[in-house]
């Protein structure tokens, strides 16, 4: 009923981008996981490089506000948080937008440790914050050749979003037609 008059695209294409720093002593979170590493990322929260990449994508699918807008690495808030906090408010806004997520795609770079070991484990945490099949959310891993980069991981994601139903904040004006 609603859709004669529903400008929305019918999908929309996201992409994000993070990174951060490996240092000793920390938990190595990944997609959600923790992995038995002697290191971990830095960052204001748990440093999941992957959620960070994936919240990023979902929000700039829907032109909101980035992750370092809506979560500041100023407010001690944020300090060691959860990243699913994060994931689960930008699904939250596609949702409300009237988007579904149709699928992801991920790559991270890094020097270790191997990913592909998890990373049935990863791609089915993430399909489960994001309510989505595993089969919908790739990931690929890639050592950086050449990049420099041995003390960093770095995650691109990109994802494709549906139209769903109305966006929930549309007001209806037209119920009379
Ligand atoms: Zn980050």
């Amino acid at each position: 009923m609603p859709t004669t008059n529903d400008q929305r695209l019918m999908t929309r294409i996201g992409y994000g981008f993070d990174s951060h720093e490996f240092h000793s002593g920390i938990p190595l979170r990944i997609g959600g996981i923790t992995l038995a590493q002697d290191r971990g990322l830095s960052g204001h929260s748990d440093g999941d490089v992957l959620l960070h990449a994936i919240t990023d994508a979902l929000l700039g699918a829907i032109a909101a506000p980035d992750i370092g807008a809506l979560f500041p690495p100023s407010n001690p808030k944020w300090k060691g948080a959860d990243s699913s906090v994060f994931l689960r408010e930008a699904l939250k806004r596609v949702r409300d937008a009237g988007y579904g997520l149709a699928n992801l795609d991920a790559t991270l770079i890094l020097a270790a440790p191997k990913i592909l070991p998890h990373a049935a484990a990863i791609c089915g945490h993430v399909a489960e914050l994001l309510r989505v099949q595993p089969d919908c959310v790739g990931l690929k891993a890639k050592t950086p050749e050449g990049l420099n980069l041995e003390n960093t991981a770095v995650a691109h994601v990109v994802v494709l979003l549906e139209r769903t139903k109305r966006a929930r904040n549309a007001t209806s004006k037209r119920t009379r037609r």
